[in-house]
């Protein structure tokens, strides 16, 4: 069963074997952690995106991306920290609002990265906020559904042992803390 922990970090740089980026349906990487990931992992982020929308044709014969399908790309530049799999997943836009379907859409977000994970038979995988930035959702709420996924998961579960909520600043760090009544 995996365990599930909130760190306080930069995911680009966050040594475990897959981590997440909380795309857009296009794989534009256009801003927030996305660009980030792009940047770093490549250098040039024109780059990630061709190599990000040459993936997802490859993996899924499309060129967009609904609510649960995952595409994988390599880590490139990311590899020296020992990350060997970027998963692209697409959460809900809430723009502040929140309700079943938003938390819905967000779950298969979630659960569809873990799932790719477990085929990748990666032990360790480290998640954005996904949906908490551009995309508006209430922190607490996503903090609250990613937990609620990652125990739901644990049956499932053979190969990923760790699953890590990397927040990017103090503040959210603390709010996500906040929701398991943790204080730090
Ligand atoms: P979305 O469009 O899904 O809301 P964003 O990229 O805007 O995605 O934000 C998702 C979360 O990722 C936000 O909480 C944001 O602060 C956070 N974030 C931004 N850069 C990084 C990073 N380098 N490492 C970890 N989290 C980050």
């Amino acid at each position: 069963m995996p365990s599930f922990e909130i760190v306080r970090g930069d995911i680009t740089r966050f040594p475990a074997e897959a981590i997440v980026n909380a795309a857009n349906r296009y794989l534009e990487h256009g801003g927030g952690v996305a660009y980030a990931i792009a940047k770093a992992a490549a250098g040039n982020v024109d780059e990630y995106i061709r190599i990000s929308k040459d993936a997802m044709k490859k993996q899924l014969g499309k060129s967009s991306i609904e609510h649960g399908e995952v595409v994988v790309t390599p880590p490139m530049r990311l590899e020296k920290f020992g990350i060997k799999y970027v998963i692209h997943t697409v959460g809900p836009y809430c723009g502040g609002k929140w309700d079943e379907d938003k938390k819905g859409k967000l779950r298969k977000a979630i659960l569809g990265a873990l799932r790719k994970a477990e085929e990748l038979g990666v032990k360790t995988i480290a998640f954005p906020a996904i949906s908490a930035g551009i995309y508006g959702c209430p922190l607490e709420e996503v903090v609250r559904t990613f937990k609620e996924v990652v125990e739901g998961f644990s049956k499932g579960a053979r190969s990923v042992e760790k699953v890590y909520l990397v927040l990017y600043s103090g503040d959210a760090y603390r709010t996500a803390l906040s929701v398991f009544g943790l204080n730090r």
